[in-house]
């Protein structure tokens, strides 16, 4: 059998999370969060951005794990500090839109001007900003032009857990290097025995996504239950467990800038 038709033939036969990867093969992860305020649109508070993100940085510098943050212009405005820390920790900074309203939403112009402003803003921390992340993994295909134009290369909007896309792989669109999200946010939180099958069935490469808000007890706030179920220390925790479990397989862990260009030169 041909390497392609094994490839396509395991990944029907595994589902969405695609083959059981060798333990020869080391698996490549992103640990990446979107920072925004607290659980839009519910929340107007930035908890999570002040006291999540604190101890976020903290365990990474610990874990020596460097992240990508797709941070909004809204949040880079308001709280231009912890953009200062995250990006002389060696972190990518990368773009979430300005405002967090949903590009799905937006005519052409306004969309442009997003990108713009939130460029504008996170450009002026002085690192390249050239990864992108729609609020809601929203973003129309038919905008994809507009990131290139903005100056990002990479587009990390779609997600594999999402009913439609469990199949979606790394791809290059109109000079775009697209790199899904692999799971919900809210997985990582599930119970060890539950999470540890999730995570030995993903493809490479394995991207998560956290928000800030997840680091704080949210518990009590109106929101939805996977949103707010074992957030505070028990998702910091979660995630500590998570990275340790890639560590032991070997796993590389890689800012998205990097990751990209690996997965969709591979794809290729
Ligand atoms: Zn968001």
């Amino acid at each position: 059998m041909s390497e392609r038709s094994e490839r396509s033939r395991s990944s029907w036969l595994r589902g969405p999370w695609g083959r059981v990867r060798s333990a020869a093969q080391p698996t490549n992860v992103a640990i990446t969060v979107d920072l925004e305020h607290d659980c839009p649109p519910f929340l107007t508070t930035y908890r999570g951005v002040t006291q999540g993100m604190p101890r976020l940085l903290d365990l990474l510098a610990k874990e020596g794990v460097p992240a990508t943050f797709f941070c909004t212009g809204d949040v880079a405005r308001k709280h231009p500090e912890i953009v200062r820390r995250l990006v002389d920790e060696g972190h990518e900074l990368g773009c979430h839109g300005d405002s967090h309203a949903r590009f799905g939403a937006m005519d052409r112009a306004t969309a442009e001007r997003e990108l713009a402003d939130a460029g504008q803003t996170l450009r002026a921390f002085g690192c390249p900003v050239t990864s992108f992340r729609a609020p809601n993994l929203d973003f129309p295909s038919a905008f994809v032009p507009l990131l290139a134009a903005h100056g990002f290369r990479l587009d990390s909007s779609q997600g594999r857990h999402k009913p439609g896309s469990f199949f979606v792989a790394p791809s290059m669109l109109d000079g775009i290097e697209r790199v899904p999200a692999t799971i919900a946010p809210s997985a990582v939180r599930l119970p060890r025995p539950i999470r540890n099958v999730l995570f030995s069935r993903m493809r490479d490469p394995v991207v998560f996504f956290f928000h800030p808000w997840e680091f704080v007890d949210v518990t009590r706030e109106p929101i939805p239950l996977d949103c707010r179920f074992k957030t505070g220390e028990p998702a910091l925790a979660s995630l500590g467990e998570t990275i340790a479990w890639f560590r032991r397989r070997g796993a590389a862990f890689r800012r998205m800038r990097e990751l990209g260009h690996h997965a969709t030169q591979r794809a290729a």
